[in-house]
Formats: C-alpha cells, structure tokens, sequence
C-alpha cells in the first residue's frame, strides 16, 4: 500500500458497536466486566483506550512498523525510552538536539546514572570514537533544527549494529511521509506528534514505532507502569491529522521550496538554510534518505544582528511569532532570543547559531502570500 493511502486506511477499522467510519473518542476511564477478569480486552483506560489503540496502529503502519505507543507528549515518550536503560549505561547523541530532549537527558537522567554523550554526526563516522562497552543507544535527531543538518541514517544504523546498540531517530522533522527510519535500519521512532502528524496546532502528543517486539512489549509495560498517556480526544485529533499528512507535506515542500529560493536571492538576505539546495553540505544524504525537502528552513540576515532579526520578527503579517512548527499556518522564529535563549551567545556562535538566525516553519497557506509578506517584512 503506498503511503497516501496507508496514513487514511492502515490500522484504523469502522468502529464495531455502530459502523461509525471515524473511531469515536472513547472518554472513559473504566470497562464493565461481564464477570471478575471476564472482559473484552479493556480494563482500565492508563492500561488501554479504544482510540488510543486505533492511533498507535495508525501510526505504526504511518512509519512502516509494527508496534505504536502513544504518550501525552514528544518529551513523555522520549523519557520513558529512557527507562529501558540502567545506571552507567551510555547514550550517544546529537549535539544540535531538540532544546527539550536535551534538558532531559542533562537534567534529569544523567542524575539517575546513564551518561551521555552529545556529539558532531554530521559525518558519522565520528560516533565511532565513543561507542565503549557500555553504549546502549545512538540518539539521532534528522533534520536538525534550526540548522537543516542532515545525519545519515543508514551510516547510524550500520554503526549502532556493529556496536551492538539502539539506533532511536526523532523523525519529527521529517514526518512519517518525508523519512521513515526504520526502513533505513533504525530500531525505534520518535516523533513529537504535535508537529507534522497533528498538523493543526491543536493537540501535544508524542509516539514511539518499533518493529522489535522485546522493546514494545517493555514500552507497552512502561507506558501503564509510568502512565504518560494521551487522553481520547487528543487521540481522535491526531488520527485525524494523519489523514491529511501527505496532501498537507505535498504543499510544505513546494511552500517551501518557493520560499527558500526567494530568500536565497534576496539582497539582504545573506545565507538560507534548506537541505533542498544542491550545495547544502548534506544535500546527497538528504535526496537518499527524504522523499522531499519540507517546509523547515532557517536563514540569516547581511545586517547581523540581534535587531535587525527582531524588527523582521515583528513586521511579519501572516507568519505568527511563536514556538513549534509544522502546522497548516506559517510560523516564524528567533533562535537566539527564543528557544535558545538559555546557551551563552559565544557557545550559541559557535556552533553556528549566528544572531540574527531566523527560523521558518512554511505553512501551506498561497506562497504568492508568503513571499510578500517576507519581503514586506525584511524591506
Ligand atoms: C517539539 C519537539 C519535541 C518535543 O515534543 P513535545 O510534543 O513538545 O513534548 C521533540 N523533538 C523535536 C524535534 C521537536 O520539535
């Protein structure tokens, strides 16, 4: 089954009380039992939802895996990953990583004993250098943001073998219709289905897809032992989004690359970041490993500075200043004064993050629009 009409029929079933072609949202917290421990597989909703279990199957089939297991966000299925793992155990991952998955690896489980290591993968052979005894996972984030960095999945896959360890991608950036891991190698998924999947800014939820029935049984287990789990309506929501996710991506990519080469050749636009264009330093990785180019890209102003971003920030008309990405509508970021506000400017500098960086999720909106609107906007 090709992708489009996997992400509308895979995992989903009319539901069987009524015929009903949308799974309704099953809002309840327990099941009635025909007798003590005589039940029709639902006990209680943290252990299993009638939606919840048509989203992860849904999802599953979206990234051409087996198992899904749904969570109340990106970051709750990223930390009860981590609790596969033991004291002393070592992750290697990337340097360049979501601002929140970072803070919990630092912040949270290096206090309770697993180490990490946050590296250049740009090439991949550098991983290398750190696996030891004790690595149990590479954690690769692709498409990097706000850089569009590209890791080479299959490189990762390789390496992570040979060593014995995981390969955990976050996909998030990509969406199941631009990049699917695990047909690359990788063992385990991991999407913020906030972003893409959900595509409506209306809904935070996050999701795990395995083929390798040891590590879904144990999440599965984690899940209701930890119980991070998303609520029905948030379920329905996102089985919703999926629906649409490759018309919506069809018109990310063309959005955006309408918009990267606008920028590109506009006089006081200085560099764009958007792993479309042939000289993007990872562009042959990206072509191998992606479907299309999407609608993330960053760029950086002739006039650089922290002001000269500001004023282009708070001149824009459609595109909305705001945190998140890869809804239907544009939105337009300040690294250095938002979501990476916390590095001080001289780390922040160096690794690439120049001061007047702006970041752009392209929505799907007319791009004639969004073209003035930048334009407008930059002046
Ligand atoms: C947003 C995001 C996350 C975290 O997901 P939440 O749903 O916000 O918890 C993780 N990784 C990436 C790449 C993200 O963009």
């Amino acid at each position: 089954m090709k992708a489009a009409t996997r992400f509308i029929h895979a995992g989903v079933h009319p539901d069987p009380s009524t015929g009903a072609i949308m799974t309704p949202i099953y809002q309840t917290s327990t099941y009635v039992q025909e007798a003590p421990g005589k039940h029709k597989g639902y006990e209680y909703a943290r252990t299993q939802n009638p939606t919840r279990t048509q989203l992860q199957n849904a999802l599953a089939a979206a990234e051409n895996g087996t198992f899904g297991i749904s969570f109340g966000s990106g970051l709750a299925a990223t930390d009860t990953l981590l609790k596969l793992f033991k004291p002393g155990d070592e992750i290697i991952s990337t340097n360049d990583l979501y601002g929140g998955t970072y803070r919990l690896m630092r912040k949270i489980w290096e206090d309770f004993g697993l180490k990490f290591h946050f590296i250049d993968m740009s090439d991949a052979e550098n991983i290398k250098k750190y696996i030891s005894k004790a690595t149990r996972m590479i954690w690769v984030e692709t498409p990097t943001n706000p850089l569009i960095r590209i890791i080479d999945i299959k490189a990762c896959a390789a390496i992570a073998k040979e060593a014995n360890a995981l390969l955990a991608v976050d996909n998030t950036f990509a969406s199941p219709y631009l990049q699917n891991p695990l047909d690359l190698g990788a063992d385990i998924v991991m999407h913020s289905a906030t972003k893409y999947i959900g595509g409506h800014s209306d809904v935070v939820h996050g999701c795990i897809i395995t083929n390798d029935k040891t590590i879904a049984d144990q999440l599965y287990f984690l899940q209701n032992a930890c119980g991070a789990v998303p609520g029905p309506q948030d379920c329905f929501l996102l089985l919703r989004g999926l629906k649409t996710l490759h018309v919506r991506m069809q018109r990310h990519c063309e959005n955006g690359e309408k918009v990267a080469r606008f920028l590109r050749q506009h006089p006081k636009v200085a560099k764009v970041h958007w792993c479309g264009f042939e000289d993007h330093p990872n562009h042959v990785i990206a072509k191998e490993q992606m479907r299309g180019f999407g609608g993330m890209m960053s760029f950086e102003l002739k006039d650089n500075t922290v002001e000269a971003a500001e004023k282009l920030l708070a001149s824009t008309k459609i595109f909305a200043c705001a945190e998140s990405l890869g809804g239907v509508e544009s939105l337009i970021g300040h690294p250095a004064s938002m979501t990476h506000a916390s590095i001080p400017r001289e780390e922040r500098i160096a690794n690439g993050l120049a001061d007047s960086l702006v970041r752009l999720s392209v929505g799907i909106e007319d791009a004639d629009d969004l073209i003035e609107d930048l334009n407008q906007a930059i002046g």
